[in-house]
C-alpha cells in the first residue's frame, strides 16, 4: 500500500507529532533509518535497535542517495518514508504494511529510556 502525505497530529499533545499514515494514531516509534550510497557510489548504513550496521560494498540505488526512515505505530502498522534523490529532485514514497502478530518479531524502537 502506498500513501503520499506525511500526517502530522497537531491536537493530541502540546507539540506536533508524527501520525501513522494508515490509522492516524499518534503513538509512533522510530525503528530504523537507512542510507544507501552515503557519500560515494557504494555503501549502505542502517541504524536500528541493535546498533549501526555498515556495508561499504552494497551497490547504489538509482542515480542518487536513498534515505529511508522506518516507523511503527502502536496499532500494529509499519511504515517507511523513502527519499530518493534523482536528477535534481528528491522523490518521496511511503510504504505501509502490517506488523507481525508475534511481538518478538516486531522491530524495536531504536532507543528509548
Ligand atoms: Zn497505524
Amino acid at each position: 500500500m502506498h500513501k503520499e502525505c506525511i500526517p502530522i497530529d497537531y491536537k493530541s499533545i502540546s507539540q506536533p507529532v508524527l501520525a501513522c499514515p494508515v490509522c492516524n494514531f499518534f503513538y509512533v516509534h522510530p525503528v530504523g533509518l537507512e542510507c544507501r550510497s552515503p557519500g560515494n557510489s557504494n555503501g549502505h548504513v542502517r541504524i536500528d535497535s541493535k546498533g549501526i550496521h555498515l556495508n561499504p560494498e552494497a551497490p547504489p540505488s538509482g542515480r542518487g542517495v536513498l534515505i529511508i526512515l522506518h516507523f511503527t505505530c502502536e496499532c500494529g502498522h509499519a511504515f517507511d518514508y523513502e527519499f530518493q534523490f534523482h536528477k535534481g529532485n528528491t522523490l518521496v514514497e511511503c510504504k505501509t504494511s502490517r506488523l507481525p502478530h508475534d511481538p518478538s518479531l516486531r522491530p524495536e524502537t531504536i532507543w528509548r529510556d
